[in-house]
């Protein structure tokens, strides 16, 4: 920075929290505050990256494992490979854990301590997950969390919850909808959600009006 002594307008970036999440929080306020960037467009292009961009990889995944039961099988076994074998892989990626969703179980996935995701398939988290109250509640109370997000789950499936760490990270591979065998790789894909590959969502067969 300059050697001018009145600092008006240079942001002191030394104050900057070293928690990641509150020190970006805090360069974006100070690129807001000074113009320099649309708080609208930020938004957009994080939601884009919450949405769009980053769960659609992991819903070729998931559809992929539908469709051909030997990648499946590979998924099941070594989830880093088999994501890799279709170019997912990388930064916060390096040791994924595939988990099924059947009947008897419904996976669900957290970060107790902190917000481990996994980006090449699910791109960044949502806010929810970061949150304290779903990383506390998902572990001690999964049903009522889930009825929060609109699940109701059978009586007799279980829920297991994972706690992603830096050393593993999860992605729920959830129940192919009734009713789908008509359609193609690519149009299973359309319908996983973001929420259904985290545990906290499930998929509505095509054609249900999907009001949540
Ligand atoms: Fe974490």
């Amino acid at each position: 920075m300059s050697g001018h002594s009145h600092d008006h307008d240079d942001p002191d970036y030394s104050v900057l929290p070293s928690d990641p999440a509150l020190r970006v929080k805090s360069l974006e306020t100070l690129l807001v505050n000074k113009g320099l960037v649309d708080p609208a467009a930020l938004d957009a292009f994080i939601d884009s990256f919450q949405n769009d961009i980053g769960p659609k990889n992991g819903a070729r995944v998931v559809a992929k494992a539908w469709c051909d039961a030997a990648y499946r099988e590979r998924l099941l076994a070594d989830a880093t490979s088999a994501i890799a074998e279709l170019g997912f892989s990388g930064i916060q990626g390096e040791h994924m854990a595939a988990v099924e969703n059947t009947d008897d179980v419904h996976n669900m996935v957290v970060c107790t301590l902190c917000s481990c995701y996994p980006w090449p398939v699910l791109g960044i988290p949502p806010t929810w997950y970061k949150s304290f109250e779903y990383r506390s509640r998902a572990v001690v109370d999964p049903r009522g969390v889930l009825a929060e997000f609109g699940v109701e789950l059978p009586e007799g499936t279980s829920v297991q919850v994972w706690d992603s760490t830096a050393e593993i990270r999860y992605l729920v591979i959830p129940k192919r909808p009734e009713d789908t065998e008509s359609l193609s790789e690519s149009q299973l894909a359309e319908l996983v959600t973001r929420d259904s590959m985290i545990g906290t969502g499930v998929i509505s067969p095509p054609g249900d009006s999907n009001d949540d």
